[in-house]
């Protein structure tokens, strides 16, 4: 199947195989055909060992997928681990309230999968009596799951025929046919689902697209692909044209949207006032710091502030309904949030008057004894704010505050 060409990577831009070249290729039965036996062939001595593999059960199959979007294996073992025994069936999730869902993937990131995987565990449960939907459509139609994450299920749990693809297929179908488009565009992703679609075999299709990935992700690696070990080397035309190196093409990175926040550590004997965000808002049902928006793009719809204390003063208590005398600056903590590459300020306050009253953003103020601060959900960075309160107890140099007081509401339980 090594097809020579005379093109090679130019200061221009790669030149890699033209749309027609490329679709005349999934045309070819003979390629399709090695490509299949010799992958087969490779991941019966090298497929991955990874939990979610040891049965065919869709639930652990949607569990695993929907936490390895954005997200790799390592990172991803021990919280699998955690959400089975803590969840381990889709009614125990079904029926779990949302803070223990979040809770259990605290630390993960991309918040919102959770609360899809929670919606979709409840749509099974409700729709489908607990059982699984076995086609793609029906799986599709299910909240948070798109066309990748059914395959992944109609294949791996049901050994149904369906394509899949994710990040490692992308560059791994990409180099194959050295496609010359940007990953992300939509033709390009076409053109890929439908290789994908041509490759997909009737036969234990579950095991071949599981192949695909593990090759995708330990031998077609995105920078220095080794490709001396790779069983497609063959039929791979990015490697038969020397372009394994420049393909897949990316688009160039958008540069991120900086800006600044204030959040105020209020203490009082060993409590800390802690902030549930709202419903709809980023972060909806997490605990922080009351924070503040300072200067720069707001990824999270807070109160603003100009940076001047009379502001900040104005500020916290439009947000908490106390009025603090702002102390030093603590520390910077530094996080990105989608596009956004945002610096906390911290600094202390002291609570000089008032009423625990939640503002903007805002659905419940709760003081909170520093020891019990971990059986809250936290955003990463909060994790980082009070692991260093904790570790340095540098809460013990912060100004008191007088007691102020607490409307009954806002005593409300809602996270454990
Ligand atoms: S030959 Fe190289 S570039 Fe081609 S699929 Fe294999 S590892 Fe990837």
């Amino acid at each position: 199947m090594a097809r020579k060409r005379s093109v090679s990577p130019t200061k221009a831009g790669p030149q890699a195989t033209s749309g027609a070249q490329a679709l005349a290729l999934d045309a070819n039965p003979a390629w399709l055909n090695a490509i299949r036996k010799n992958l087969v062939s490779w991941y019966q001595n090298h497929q991955r060992d990874l939990p979610w593999r040891a049965d065919h059960d869709p639930y652990r199959i949607l569990v695993s997928e929907m936490m390895l979007v954005q997200t790799t294996v390592a990172a991803v073992i021990p919280y699998f681990a955690r959400f089975m025994a803590r969840f381990p069936t889709v009614q125990d999730l079904a029926s779990a309230p949302a803070a223990d869902v979040l809770k259990a993937w605290e630390g993960l990131g991309y918040y919102r999968r959770a609360r899809l995987l929670h919606a979709a565990a409840q749509a099974v449960v409700e729709r489908h009596g607990g059982q699984f939907p076995r086609s793609r459509a029906e799986l599709e139609a299910l909240p948070g799951i798109g066309r990748y994450i059914a395959g992944a299920v109609a294949s791996f749990a049901f050994d149904l025929p369906e394509a899949i693809l994710e990040a490692n297929t992308q560059r791994l179908l990409a180099r194959l046919i050295a496609w010359p488009g940007e990953l992300g565009k939509t033709p390009t992703q076409k053109r890929l689902w439908s290789v994908a679609e041509a490759l997909v075999p009737d036969k234990q299709p579950g095991d071949f697209n599981q192949a695909l990935m593990d090759l995708g992700a330990t031998i077609c690696l995105p920078r220095n692909p080794l490709c001396l070990l790779c069983p497609l080397a063959e039929q791979c035309e990015a490697r038969q044209q020397g372009l394994q190196q420049t393909l897949p093409l990316k688009a160039a990175r958008q540069a991120p949207l900086v800006s600044r926040e204030v959040g105020v550590l209020a203490v009082r004997q060993n409590q800390l006032l802690l902030a549930r965000r709202s419903p709809g808002q980023l972060w909806e049902e997490f605990w922080e710091i009351p924070t503040m928006h300072e200067s720069g793009a707001d990824p999270a719809g807070r109160v603003r502030l100009d940076g001047s204390e009379g502001d900040l003063i104005q500020a916290v208590r439009l947000a908490t309904g106390l009025t603090i005398t702002p102390g030093n600056a603590l520390r910077e903590f530094k996080y990105s949030v989608t596009r956004h590459a945002v610096t906390l300020q911290v600094v202390s306050g002291a609570v000089v008057k008032g009423v625990v009253e939640p503002g903007p953003g805002y659905a419940e103020l709760r003081w909170v004894n520093l020891d019990d601060v971990v059986t809250f959900t936290l955003s990463a960075v909060n994790r980082q704010v009070l692991a260093w309160l904790q570790k340095d107890e540098a809460w013990r140099n912060l100004p008191p505050g007088e007691e102020p007081q607490a409307r009954p509401k806002s005593r409300k339980k809602t996270s454990s």
